[in-house]
């Protein structure tokens, strides 16, 4: 029992789960604070409600508060719109978890997975106000006292997470960590079963959970299966983080933040910088948090110099491999920079630990950024509808020196929420997806001055937050139909005879290099399987051995042809490999459909 808090011990778990500063921690106190109230966290539809009738206490009253103005907005319309949608979201991070917030507030069930057990991200996010005002809104400084006092416009990783985690619980979100996500299940008959995930381990409880909305936010590395992503090549951007020990004495208080100093506004000291310490930047932004933190865009030429990158090679990936980044002279560079834009008055700066116990400073690339294609899609197996989103790095990858990552995450978790919104009311489809995709089309161009200054209304509806929104500028036959029979439809309305012929001869002249091939037609030249393996091969040499291959194991090549193409590309297969192998007519139009996403795929240049 907390001795602050001596009396109702129900009062005091209150307090020790909203003090709690690590991920295990609130998970702890949350299952002792639900075991005391008798309150059972699984049952999400009156989870909250009872807590709150169960815990008479101000200071969660103060938060209760907070909590039911959000919930009362008329768009959540009390949690009916999706009271019969299950939704798994992937990820706890801050994105995942405020996705998961507005989920629970449309009454949806929410079950949300994580792989790692800590929440050890020390560096720190830049918030637009609109963020501030929500998180403020929600109760944050309850959590987290310190939560952007005056001007303060940032706030740890690590931290959000915290503050993100206690609300998701509180609203019924049914959290697990240490769960990897490996894949989606697909229903297995018709009937009863559902969509599932493949979890590590595999006999966690929740793979047991079915679902009819899955929504990744899993970060810049994980996009899910039917996804294609674009590269932004942009000229070579090497960031560097670092963060030092912050003692919070007063000598440390005194010392002024740096929001953003860019090269263009403040050439003289940069210059100066260059001059004195070798040390060329383009920008530099310190925050001061739980940790002194310092992120900076560096120049590949003071890095060499300086000895911090050993050889120079062209590719990025190559030129920051570990192996040729010398860790010391990363570690000087840094707290160099560190110390000259704080004007040597941040008192022995001693670096801080990350998640590994090592020096936290860290180099990264920001010259290639992805951003996938779509924000949506629906698959459909054995009658079973899944609705699939992506929000926060897994949709569109942040520059962090500009602080985008956040505050456009935040609006794709909104933007996501009124997704499901009209899943769960029962609008069509085609219909849902092409509203998102709209909506997506102005992501990547939000800044704090182009979106809605009125901070207060913004809500999960779009028009709220983007002036002028265009909810149908994406026509419902543009978007992701899934069923082949859907497809098909939409591609009859669309599809040309010149275009045909152009698949076919883009087809004709990639496969031409192996003679056991010879392509016809878009139905049955395709039928061995080998004419697709000679296209995978003539552009992927190393994915397909064609030598291996023989003409007569046409169910052995197709599936091996599709395979590669769902695995590399997401390309979902058109039908099984032995139908195809077998059937006497392959349906010209499928085949198509699916040559013209294998054209995509590979050139630049889609029909
Ligand atoms: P994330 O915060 O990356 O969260 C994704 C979560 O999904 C993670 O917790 C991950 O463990 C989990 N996950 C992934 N795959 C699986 C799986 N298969 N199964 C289960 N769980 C899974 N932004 C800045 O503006 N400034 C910075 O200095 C900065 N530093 C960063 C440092 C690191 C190491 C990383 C990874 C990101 C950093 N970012 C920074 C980006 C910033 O953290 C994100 O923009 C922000 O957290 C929103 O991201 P998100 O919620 O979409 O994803």
């Amino acid at each position: 029992v907390n001795p602050l808090t001596p009396g109702n011990p129900a009062h005091a778990l209150f307090d020790l789960f909203v003090a709690a500063q690590t991920c295990k921690e609130v998970q702890l106190k949350f299952a002792e604070l639900c075991r005391h109230l008798e309150v059972d966290s699984q049952d999400y539809r009156n989870f909250y409600n009872k807590l709150k009738e169960r815990l008479n206490y101000w200071k969660a009253k103060d938060l209760w508060q907070k909590i039911d103005s959000r919930a009362n907005h008329s768009d959540y319309e009390q949690g009916k719109p999706c009271a019969k949608t299950k939704c798994l979201v992937l990820g706890a991070g801050p994105c995942g978890l405020r996705v998961a917030i507005e989920l629970a507030l449309l009454g949806a069930q929410v079950v949300l997975l994580e792989k790692r057990t800590s929440f050890s991200r020390n560096n720190v996010l830049h918030l637009w106000p609109y963020t501030i005002r929500d998180l403020r809104n929600l109760g944050a400084k309850k959590f987290y006292g310190k939560f952007c006092c005056g001007s303060l416009d940032h706030i740890s990783i690590r931290q959000l997470q915290l503050i993100l985690l206690k609300l998701a619980l509180l609203l019924g979100v049914e959290v697990h960590t240490g769960v990897s996500f490996k894949g989606l299940v697909e229903p297995q008959a018709s009937g009863a079963a559902g969509w599932k995930a493949l979890l590590h381990p595999e006999s966690h409880p929740a793979a047991a959970y079915q679902f009819d909305v899955f929504i990744s936010a899993g970060g810049g590395r994980f996009v899910p299966d039917g996804f294609k992503r674009k590269e932004l090549r942009g000229k070579l951007a090497i960031g560097i983080t670092a963060n030092f020990v912050n003692r919070h004495t007063a000598a440390e208080a005194q010392v002024p933040e740096i929001s953003g100093v860019a090269r263009i506004y403040n050439q003289k000291f940069f210059q100066e910088l260059h001059t004195e310490k070798g040390i060329d930047l383009e920008n530099i932004v310190y925050y001061k948090d739980d940790t002194h933190y310092f992120v900076m865009t560096a120049k590949k030429n003071s890095l060499l110099k300086k000895g911090v990158i050993k050889q120079d090679f062209s590719d990025a990936d190559q030129l920051l491999a570990p192996a040729n980044v010398n860790q010391e002279a990363l570690l000087q560079y840094a707290r160099d920079a560190a110390q000259f834009s704080t004007g040597g008055k941040l008192p022995d700066m001693e670096f801080a630990l990350n998640h590994a116990g090592q020096q936290d400073v860290a180099m990264f690339d920001f010259t290639c950024m992805h951003r996938a294609e779509n924000a949506s899609l629906v698959r459909e197996r054995r009658g079973k509808k899944l609705l699939i989103g992506l929000v926060g790095d897994c949709l569109v990858e942040p520059f962090w020196p500009l602080g985008t990552g956040i505050a456009r995450g935040f609006l794709a978790a909104f933007d996501t929420a009124w997704m499901v919104r009209n899943w769960g009311k029962g609008m069509p489809h085609l219909q849902v997806l092409s509203e998102r995709e709209s909506v997506y089309q102005l992501l990547s161009q939000t800044t704090p001055e182009n979106t809605s200054k009125n901070y207060n209304a913004y809500s999960i509806d779009p028009s709220t937050r983007y002036p002028n929104v265009n909810v149908s500028s994406i026509k419902p036959k543009q978007v992701g139909a899934e069923t082949w029979e859907e497809k098909k439809k939409v591609y009859l309305s669309i599809y040309s005879l010149t275009r045909l012929s152009d698949l076919l001869s883009w087809c004709q002249k990639h496969t031409a290099w192996c003679n056991r091939v010879q392509v016809k037609d878009l139905s049955q030249s395709w039928k061995s399987g080998l004419a697709l393996c000679a296209l995978i091969h003539h552009f992927r040499p190393k994915l397909i051995d064609m030598s291996r291959l023989k003409e007569k194991d046409a169910k052995f090549n197709n599936q091996l042809a599709f395979d590669i193409l769902q695995r590399e590309f997401g390309i979902e297969p058109i039908m099984s490999a032995s139908d195809m192998a077998t059937s006497k007519e392959i349906d010209q139009l499928s085949m198509v459909l699916y040559l013209t996403q294998v054209h995509n795929a590979f050139t630049e240049t889609p029909v």
